[in-house]
């Protein structure tokens, strides 16, 4: 049995209501993520058992409660000021075995008083797509939310077919998000007060007993998403659905649902389905997220200053600061991707245009270029090679290139096929891919075709 802290609906109440899952005729497990369950301190035998399975799909002990959280958000830049938990449930707060808090998360247990029209399952696809994608992050350094299991439940789910309905467990440094504060703001500064506190003291503890907490918090969210986004921009990952609903305080990754890493390097590049007007296409992730930032500093506005004016000041100047920190992010780690030891003002920016021309494929540009074939990627390898002579001549360190540029990547065309088999029940390719993917630098024999690129073009879709 896990016994479950639960510091956040005790905070700030009116932000969760307590509710209980759907009960499902037959839940077995899928995936159990052994590394992470041991970082937690759980025992994976006990997860497969029938009291663990139990807890995976949200049947816990009586006393125990699991709870919905309400949430608002900008979705393609309209408001809804209600969206929260419509088919998710937070089982509670546990510390892990390095003393950090976090949170264990439902996806796919049922409606909640959240759900509108939805009807509050998930499918065995797109739970394992989440999985898969979280682990790769996670394994590539860039903080993220992970998967701890997913399981399905014996119940058919209707979509566009019948497919296998699943539940995701997911561990996160915490549920916060942007939109967590758009819902707290309607209710009044004092319930913003009180999540700022909690926000502060649970993420930032360093600045827990700051004078101005409103700018403390703001100026550590706008730090950490300019990284996170950074991260994703050096690995080719287009979220897919940047609402501001989908943004963390943490500054994790969340919520996969139709995100892709590209294949052919293009800033315009689109994978959702629903981003019609691409709006969250990959080049336009660090405008979205200073978008989506400014979005959380209007609800912090009123704890920012007294004078309203000044509070815009303030905040105005803080958001300032997310280009450079962006930048700074991009710059440093493209520089640690071609080897070298600071950022090149000219080759990096020239080379993004080089690749841009001919859409050559991110991921395999890097290892390429330190294995010296990267100009077979190019039509026209003339302008390429007159780059690659003055990168060559500030002596790049190839050896520590191919410790930070992945080999192994869930490419779209190999992560569809394997997710179409494990609905069939063949679990086989998915598992290579995790395989691959959780060691991504390192080349190993007979994983050859999950390193190529694809020139096919891939339309995904939310995670339903
Ligand atoms: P997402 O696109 O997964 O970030 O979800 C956006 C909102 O829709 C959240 O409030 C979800 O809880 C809700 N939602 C998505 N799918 C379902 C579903 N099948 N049933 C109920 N609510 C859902
Ligand atoms: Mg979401």
């Amino acid at each position: 049995m896990v016994s479950f802290e639960y510091t956040y609906a005790e905070a700030v109440p009116e932000l969760s209501v307590p509710w209980q899952a759907a009960s499902f005729p037959d839940p077995r497990p899928v995936l159990i993520n052994e590394p992470l369950a041991a970082e937690l301190g759980l025992d994976p035998e006990w997860l497969r058992s029938p009291e663990g399975v139990a807890m995976l799909v949200g049947t816990v002990p009586a006393g125990s409660p699991t709870w919905a959280q309400a949430y608002a958000g900008h979705q393609f830049g309209t408001f809804v000021p209600q969206l929260g938990d419509g088919r998710a449930l937070l089982l509670g707060e546990l510390r892990d075995t390095a003393g950090r808090r976090r949170d264990l998360h439902l996806k796919g247990s049922g409606r909640t008083p959240f759900a509108r029209g939805g009807d509050g399952y998930a499918v065995l696809g797109p739970m394992l797509r989440e999985y898969v994608v979280g682990e790769s992050m996670h394994a590539l350094g860039i903080p993220t939310t992970r998967a701890l299991a997913v399981v399905t439940t014996g119940a058919g789910v209707h979509r566009d077919y019948l497919q296998p309905g699943a539940v995701l467990c997911r561990v996160a440094a915490s549920h916060l998000r942007v939109g967590t504060f758009q819902y707290a703001a309607q209710l009044g500064t004092e319930k913003v007060r009180a999540l700022t506190d909690y926000a502060l003291r649970r993420h930032y503890p360093e600045r827990a007993d700051d004078l101005e907490p409103a700018r403390a918090l703001l100026t550590e969210v706008s730090r950490a998403q300019a990284d996170l986004v950074a991260q994703w921009m050096l690995i080719g990952f287009i979220h897919g659905v940047m609402n501001t609903d989908n943004m963390t305080i943490s500054g994790e990754s969340i919520d996969f649902g139709p995100c892709a890493y590209l294949d052919g390097y293009h800033p315009a590049t689109v994978f959702s389905s629903i981003d019609r007007q691409g709006r969250y296409a990959y080049g336009n992730q660090p405008a979205i997220a200073q978008w989506n930032l400014a979005r959380f500093a209007e609800t912090l506005l009123p704890l920012l200053d007294p004078d309203s004016n000044r509070a815009v000041e303030i905040a105005t100047e803080v958001l300032t600061g997310f280009a450079a920190d962006y930048h700074r992010a991009f710059d440093t780690g493209l520089a640690r991707k071609l080897g070298l030891g600071e950022p090149d003002a000219e080759l990096q920016p020239e080379l993004l245009e080089l690749l841009t021309r001919d859409s050559v494929d991110w991921t395999g540009f890097f290892r390429a270029l330190a294995a010296g074939t990267a100009a077979e990627a190019f039509a026209d390898p003339a302008p390429f090679e007159a780059w690659a002579a003055r990168w060559a001549a500030q002596g790049p360190d190839v050896t520590a290139m191919d410790t930070v540029n992945p080999m192994y990547i869930p490419r779209n065309h190999v992560l569809q096929l394997a997710l179409l088999a494990a609905e069939e029940g063949d679990l086989g390719e998915l598992q290579r891919l995790l395989g691959a993917v959780t060691d991504p630098c390192t080349a190993r024999p007979g994983l050859e075709d999950l390193a190529r690129g694809t020139d096919a073009s891939f339309v995904t879709y939310c995670g339903t």
